[in-house]
């Protein structure tokens, strides 16, 4: 038996967009923290939201990773692949009476909610439905129970990070009404099915994290390590427009210049390459990235990526 774990982390891009500056910090961060490690990095296609992905768009994703020298450890795996073992554990849920049918729309949610959460992506439920059978009324989701305490984790960036997800979202959907399962119940699966250890992300999925804790909880299921990385702004701290930071192999505009923007990617998370590494290949920056990776060196703070704003011709 191994004394120590090997480290397994990875990127899940989902295929509605290009990859933009965003989502390849969220990829290089991954990478370097699993590779300053010996580890394994994985790629999965999160490709669950079916009307919302474009044709091509996997195809240009994963060539845009390779451009970059991002390449994958083993298969890339699919979360559309995955449903069966949704259902088994939404059928485990189901058995402990960890679930409820919900029949409130989004309007009903929003009316009844007593303080907007506008910083998240769920609208805090008041648990309508937690305790009545909705009669005759159509399901528009599946909710889990949640409980009046803490959920606490470790941030391996931003340090201790409690979230009461009572006061916080409230029961929250694991499934739709039409069947499709939710993102938070599907990525606990797809990091577990592929022995993912090691969660690296955006800030923006942190209010995630303890819905997904959760669920692990109450699958029995291990919790990976998790790091949550600064976010790309736009000028003065304004949100990233993603079509105007796209890095597509496709639109090709940054083919031949991969390593000026590994370069900047490489200082926004806090390491310091020389000039010399400015447009070097992109295999060989990572490879020095993961040589030097500091986690503590990260910023707390996220910010504009210093060379997307600079004319390069
Ligand atoms: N597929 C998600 C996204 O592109 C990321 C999921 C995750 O990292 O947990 O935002």
């Amino acid at each position: 038996m191994p004394l120590t774990t090997p480290i397994t982390g990875r990127f899940a891009p989902s295929p509605t967009g290009a990859l933009h500056t965003g989502s390849l910090v969220s990829a290089v961060g991954s990478w370097l923290m699993a590779k300053s490690v010996g580890g394994r990095w994985l790629v999965r296609i999160d490709d669950l939201d079916t009307p919302r992905q474009q044709p091509g768009m996997v195809d240009d994703i994963l060539a845009t990773l390779e451009r970059f020298g991002l390449l994958w450890d083993g298969e890339l795996s699919w979360q559309s692949r995955n449903r069966q073992a949704y259902e088994e554990a939404f059928e485990q849920l189901n058995r402990c009476g960890a679930l409820y049918p919900c029949s409130c729309s989004r309007k009903e949610i929003a009316q009844a909610a007593s303080a907007p959460h506008p910083a998240d992506d769920c609208l805090s439920y008041p648990g309508s439905c937690r305790d009545t059978t909705p009669n005759g009324k159509s399901i528009r989701s599946w909710r889990v129970r949640v409980t009046d305490e803490p959920i606490c984790f470790h941030d391996r960036r931003r340090g201790l990070i409690c979230q009461n997800l009572s006061s916080g979202c409230g029961d929250f959907a694991v499934r739709r009404g039409d069947g499709e399962f939710a993102y938070q119940l599907a990525v606990v699966l797809d990091d577990h099915l592929t022995g993912v250890n090691q969660v690296v992300r955006g800030d923006d999925l942190l209010n995630s994290t303890p819905r997904q804790i959760h669920l692990q909880r109450l699958l029995g299921l291990p919790q990976p390590e998790y790091c949550h990385l600064p976010l790309v702004t736009g000028p003065g701290g304004a949100k990233l427009s993603k079509r105007d930071n796209l890095v597509s192999h496709h639109l090709g505009n940054w083919n031949g210049r991969e390593g000026l923007l590994l370069h900047a990617v490489l200082c926004f998370l806090g390491l310091t390459p020389g000039q010399e590494l400015r447009g070097a290949p992109g295999n060989e920056i990572l490879a020095w990235g993961a040589a030097h990776f500091d986690v503590t060196r990260i910023p707390l703070t996220g910010g504009e990526l210093a060379f997307t704003t600079q004319r390069l011709d």
